[in-house]
């Protein structure tokens, strides 16, 4: 534009109501969203090289759907930043800034659609190819002194057509408490570094325990738990040092380091952050667990939604 018409613009705002001026400010905000999620997934496309062949020689090739395009010199295939990502192919990408923003403050679908301004259904689409990345983040081995402990989720058919049953109202209670069909048990161990790990297990057992303890703990880990009988087992045959903090008459045996304060504190910021969602189906708690650790490492002022986004496209994002 030129300076001339600039500045005839600007002398126009001057005239503009209170809402109209709300209204343009909401359509510049807009653009200002746009930019910055095209800025970020651009960002990404130039870093990673060539997603069909892994080879670094690429040269720009013109560009499609908003995007530039790269010509691999070995292979001869195109791209752009989103091939080969879990958000490829998913439509309205300047909006993806505020799709990270709407995860990171944990709307609701109906909270998030409206938002976005897209439908549910894709809301709920972003959501989950959002979380793809997250998902397959978690710690693969634990340090020095490590805790464990069990927590159980409410097994959730939420969304799936065709219930055997009468629904139960959403986030209910199990019929019977503890252990049960209805519950699904999930391991969560941490260790003092904050490096955590959350495995949903088949059943609450020693054999799904051992299995998803094992790689998790270097021979010379000392593990907390809280003396659960399961535990306790599982833990002797891994061979790690055990100190367990309750035993099952309610006695404190050991105190000072040796503590599962952290493991229980982690369960209970979880806990406390899922039940906005009324209840998530079982099939989508991998999702979910991975969503919250991702939020939980990143501690104040808060995950930027531009790292959220550079997670999403499976980057090496900046996370504290
Ligand atoms: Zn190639």
């Amino acid at each position: 534009m030129r300076q001339r018409e600039l500045k005839r613009l600007k002398a126009m705002v001057a005239k503009l109501t209170f809402a109209q001026r709300r209204e343009l400010m909401d359509e510049l905000g807009t653009d200002a969203e746009a930019a910055a999620s095209v800025g970020i997934i651009e960002a990404q496309g130039k870093e990673a090289g060539c997603p069909h062949c892994g080879n670094g020689h690429v040269v720009r090739n013109g560009s499609a759907s908003g995007l530039q395009r790269y010509k691999c010199r070995i292979c001869g295939r195109t791209f752009n930043a989103l091939t080969g990502t879990p958000l490829a192919r998913l439509r309205q990408k300047s909006k993806w800034i505020v799709q990270a923003e709407v995860l990171r403050d944990g709307m609701t679908i109906t909270q998030a659609a409206k938002r976005l301004k897209v439908a549910r259904s894709t809301a709920f689409r972003w959501r989950h190819r959002f979380m793809a990345v997250p998902k397959t983040i978690q710690a693969q081995s634990l340090a020095g002194i490590a805790e464990a402990d069990e927590t159980f989720f409410l097994h959730s058919r939420k969304g799936q057509r065709g219930l055997d049953r009468k629904p139960r109202r959403r986030g209910g209670r199990a019929a019977k408490r503890g252990l049960s069909k209805e519950q699904v048990p999930v391991l969560v161990a941490r260790d003092r570094s904050g490096a955590t790990a959350n495995i949903i297990l088949a059943a609450d057992g020693k054999v799904d325990l051992v299995a998803a303890l094992k790689p998790l703990l270097p021979s010379d880990t000392i593990l907390c738990t809280d003396g659960s009988s399961v535990l306790a087992a599982a833990v002797k045959e891994i061979g790690v040092t055990h100190r367990p903090v309750n035993v099952s008459a309610g006695r404190r045996v050991i105190a000072g380091v040796y503590h599962i304060q952290n493991v229980n504190a982690f369960d209970s910021r979880l806990k406390n952050w899922i039940r906005r969602f009324n209840g998530v189906a079982t099939k989508y708690l991998d999702s979910y667990l991975g969503w919250f650790r991702t939020l939980d490492r990143s501690s104040s002022p808060g995950l930027q939604p531009a790292s959220l986004l550079a997670l999403a496209l499976n980057s090496r994002a900046v996370l504290n």
